[in-house]
């Protein structure tokens, strides 16, 4: 992956399933990612649906950037 591991917003320090949910939620080609927290902000639901999100991914196997 590389680029930019913090959050664009916050600054907070990233880990990949942060990067990955990004991805999957607003943008394949994203540079840039937002934390959890800020997603959520920015989606207007909460980090909680997110990482309900996360945990389908990565328990399901079906997506590739959950691996
Ligand atoms: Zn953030």
């Amino acid at each position: 992956m590389g680029g930019n591991r913090t959050c664009m917003q916050c600054g907070t320090s990233l880990v990949t399933d942060d990067i990955a949910i990004y991805m999957k939620l607003v943008s394949r080609t994203a540079q840039r990612y937002k934390c959890i927290d800020c997603l959520g902000e920015q989606l207007n639901c909460g980090r909680e649906p997110i990482e309900k999100l996360i945990r389908y991914f990565r328990e399901s196997g079906i997506c590739v950037l959950f691996r």
